[in-house]
């Protein structure tokens, strides 16, 4: 390939300032800020229309360059980090805010709409209306959270993210659009059935099967009142039960849950989060009242946070990086699995194992999702990034907690390269062809972020 051609074919789309392939700017889309190796890119390109993606898929396609799609960047597992080089594509500039539905309630953006932006669009605007995002920084993208099966603070009561998407607009590796949902049929975007559903081929497929342009989330409507409450377990034997009793009331916005070595009072106990939402304070107080009977039941301490905590805990999204840089140095990564519940106990413990056996302060949270169909399990990893060992350290304790969750009938949440193949040497062969045949299919020239999710046929 001739980067010159390369580059100037791709300023010819996008205009001179929105194609690079200068080293300092290479050289901060090489990394994220995980604990994954950096990689090499040859180009990066911000579109601002669907009708420039189009152009650089089919380019990409003629040239059979790769191409990677990228939100905020932030899942923290290397999946927009390049596996085999390659252009990629920022959706940064498409960040319109296309309809707000009153009525059927869903946000039709574009798909470089951030979190920080919609949830402020909305504060502004529509008061009374709630989406879903991340505890992640206000910077992650909505379609990069959604797209990944991401969870926020309305996870408990209405499911994981991805289960919140009504309509996709893709650009497909051939540089067709497709349209998915009610959307395909209809001007109102605002369903995902009752026709084939294949919004959930682009979910959890980190950009391998095409690039997302436009999306419609759920909205719900934001209660008057929020509160949160805890309560304290001494043994992570006690969860499930625990979060039975909580989930059976049908009065908990969000649930989640923390053990941490670090700060010295967290040490030896289980925070059990419970949000209370309401129209009016006595309504919360009312409900405040029931979970302080629950958690009683579920043999956990009560406690109502002092006002300090209180106000972290409602911010959304709370400062979830808090509990990251016991190394100094700045370096975290905080993946995870999706869990059965009855197996969390397990999970907690044997995840502090692995900390403490890497000399990682343990830092293990979890939300649920959807009552306790499934709880998402959260291992957080601190390094120091100057310093290559400690980077290492951290990726082998990622790496045997993908074996543990696996081994303990989990799934890897969001997984980087490595853990992909446990996942992938784990899963059913026919699964694998399915995914093989329709990747082919749709994209005969592996350019869509290739080297993830790549199945070896038996
Ligand atoms: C401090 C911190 C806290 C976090 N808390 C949470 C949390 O509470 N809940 C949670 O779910 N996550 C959390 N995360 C993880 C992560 O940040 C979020 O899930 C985030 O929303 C991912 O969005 P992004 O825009 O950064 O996605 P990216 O990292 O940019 O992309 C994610 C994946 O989607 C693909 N992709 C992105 N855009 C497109 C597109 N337009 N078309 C096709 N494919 C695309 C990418 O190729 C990649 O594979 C947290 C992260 C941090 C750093």
């Amino acid at each position: 390939m001739d980067k010159e051609i390369v580059l100037k074919q791709l300023q010819n789309i996008v205009g001179n300032e929105y194609a690079s392939n200068r080293e300092e700017e290479l050289y901060i889309y090489s990394q994220d800020p995980g604990a994954s190796k950096p990689r090499n890119v040859d180009f990066i390109v911000l579109p601002m229309t669907v009708d420039e993606v189009q152009q650089i898929i089919k380019y990409a396609n003629k040239e059979k360059i790769p191409i990677i799609p990228m939100g905020g960047g932030l899942t923290l597992s290397g999946l927009i980090i390049p596996v085999k080089g390659g252009i990629v594509m920022d959706m940064k500039r498409m960040n319109k805010i296309i309809e707000i539905n009153e009525p059927s309630r869903f946000a039709l953006i574009e798909a470089g709409v951030s979190t920080g932006q919609l949830l402020s669009y909305l504060n502004n605007n529509y008061p009374q209306l709630q989406p879903p995002i991340p505890d992640a920084p206000p910077s992650a993208t909505v379609a990069g959270n959604v797209l990944i099966h991401g969870s926020g603070y309305l996870s408990q009561k209405y499911g994981d993210h991805g289960s919140m998407i009504n309509g996709l607009e893709v650009v497909l590796p051939n540089g067709d659009i497709c349209k998915l949902g009610s959307c395909s049929v209809s001007n109102y975007w605002f369903s995902r059935g009752p026709i084939p559903d294949l919004i959930g081929l682009f979910t959890s497929s980190f950009g391998t099967l095409g690039v997302i342009t436009k999306l419609s989330v759920k909205l719900y409507p934001k209660p008057n009142f929020r509160d949160v409450v805890f309560g304290l377990l001494n043994d992570p034997k006690d969860i499930p039960k625990l979060l039975l009793e909580i989930t059976a009331t049908g009065l908990a916005e969000d649930v989640l849950l923390g053990m941490q070595d670090k700060p010295e009072w967290m040490k030896g106990y289980i925070f059990v989060m419970t949000y209370v939402t309401g129209e009016t304070q006595e309504v919360i107080e009312e409900n405040t009242k029931i979970f302080k009977k629950v958690y009683k039941k579920g043999n956990a301490r009560f406690m109502k946070p002092p006002d300090r905590m209180r106000t972290i805990y409602l911010e959304k999204p709370i400062f979830a990086a808090g509990a990251a840089d016991y190394r100094k140095g700045g370096g975290f990564e905080y993946v995870g699995a999706f869990m059965p519940l009855e197996k969390v106990p397990e999970a907690y413990i044997k995840a502090a194992e692995i900390s403490r056996k890497h000399n990682i302060p343990p830092t293990i949270g979890s939300r649920l999702m959807s009552g306790t169909h499934t709880i998402v399990v959260f291992f957080s990893y601190s390094f120091n990034r100057a310093d290559p060992k400690d980077m290492e350290n951290a990726r082998s304790a990622l790496h045997e907690t993908n074996e543990l969750a696996l081994n303990l009938g989990g799934i890897p949440w969001k997984v980087e390269l490595e853990g992909q193949k446990l996942v992938l040497d784990k899963m059913d062969n026919n699964y694998k062809k399915l995914l093989n045949l329709i990747r082919k299919t749709l994209d005969p020239n592996g350019i869509m972020n290739p080297g993830n999710w790549e199945v070896t046929e038996k």
